[in-house]
């Protein structure tokens, strides 16, 4: 049925079943003019909000809508995963054109509520209208920090080491993938449709003293850059060290690429990258899905270097000035 057959409060209806996942913190949920969410004593709030436009943030012939609420929903969290902090509450807006199908809406939802059931966050609002133009979807997210220990950006001190989660370039080459209609090559198609966000490694690593934090939405090199730019510091990662899944390499081999692009430029692979002071490496060690990728080497003016495989060393820009090229 179409949403304009349907109407906005059969529609609010439809899709505001089961999504309270940790009642504990929640007063009200959907059905006033407000929800009320407890906050934890000792906690500071973490807000942060995320809109995808189709046509623009994602398109549905490359992703089921179901796909598409994953991915937004992991977009969100993951904001909060990088300040270390816990994911609680989110609310949505949506503008729909109103000869849309309800049940592409009810699907999003489903990918959503998904994600809220696995982190255990609670859908406690949002806003329905309609529009002219193509469907746009805003989720603010609400998580919790102790008090005083976010992880920011800004306080990557000198001698610290970068670190990232998992591996680099996947959600990249995964487009590819699908673009090319790959069977063999699922694992980075799995992470370009329905990245997940790393909340349990956001708190591990504010807890073994994460002095400063990212998630991977634009690429690591952008993300790179926003931790040596706020934090006056000049980086140094080494190529061999970033970590890459072998079927990015089997992609970038039958399509000519350079897997090194897909890892440095490749947005959306939603893992995390974070400097740690040296002390704490031992703890970094024993964990499979954490790679020590380089040190911070001086002050500096936010310049990212890298070291080849040949060991020669060259300025990494922010963004792809041989983006995706051929090598
Ligand atoms: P109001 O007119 O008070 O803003 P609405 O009719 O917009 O109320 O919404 C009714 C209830 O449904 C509210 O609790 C609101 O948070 C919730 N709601 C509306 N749209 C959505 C949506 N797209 N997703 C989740 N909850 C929604
Ligand atoms: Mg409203």
């Amino acid at each position: 049925m179409k949403v304009k057959d349907m109407g906005e409060f059969t529609l609010i209806n439809a899709i505001s079943d089961d999504v309270i996942f940790d009642p504990t913190t929640v007063i009200e949920g959907i059905g006033d003019d407000c929800a009320i969410y407890k906050s934890t004593e000792d906690y500071e709030q973490l807000i942060s909000i995320d809109t995808m436009v189709e046509g623009i943030h994602f398109t549905f012939n490359t992703m089921s809508p179901y796909d598409i609420g994953v991915r937004l929903s992991t977009a969100n969290i993951s904001d909060i995963a990088a300040m270390g902090g816990i994911p609680r509450q989110i609310v949505i807006s949506i503008a729909i054109p109103p000869t849309m199908d309800s049940a592409i809406i009810k699907s999003i939802y489903d990918g959503i509520k998904y994600q809220c059931k696995q982190y255990t966050i609670n859908l406690i609002g949002g806003d329905t209208v309609s529009t002219s133009g193509p469907l746009v979807i805003t989720l603010t997210i609400v998580g919790e920090v102790p008090k005083g220990k976010a992880v920011l950006r800004r306080r990557a001190q000198v001698g610290d080491c970068i670190g990232v989660t998992g591996y680099m370039g996947s959600s990249a080459a995964g487009l590819d993938a699908i673009y090319h209609t790959y069977q063999d090559t699922n694992v980075i198609i799995q992470s370009h449709r329905q990245p997940q966000p790393q909340v349990a490694l956001g708190t591990y690593l504010r807890h073994i003293g994460a002095t400063a934090m990212n998630d991977i939405s634009d690429g690591l090199a952008s993300e790179l850059h926003e931790i040596a730019d706020t934090s006056n510091i000049t980086m140094l990662i080494e190529e061999e060290l970033i970590p890459i899944h072998r079927e990015t390499m089997l992609i970038s081999n039958r399509l000519g690429n350079n897997p090194l692009d897909y890892a440095l430029f490749g947005g959306e692979d939603f893992q995390l990258v974070f400097t740690i002071p040296s002390e704490s490496l031992p703890a970094v060690h024993n964990q499979k899905d954490i790679t020590i990728i380089g040190q911070i080497i001086s002050k500096g003016d936010g310049t990212v270097l890298m070291k080849g495989k040949d060991q020669s060393i060259r300025v990494i820009e922010k963004k792809g000035y041989n983006h995706f090229s051929h090598d």
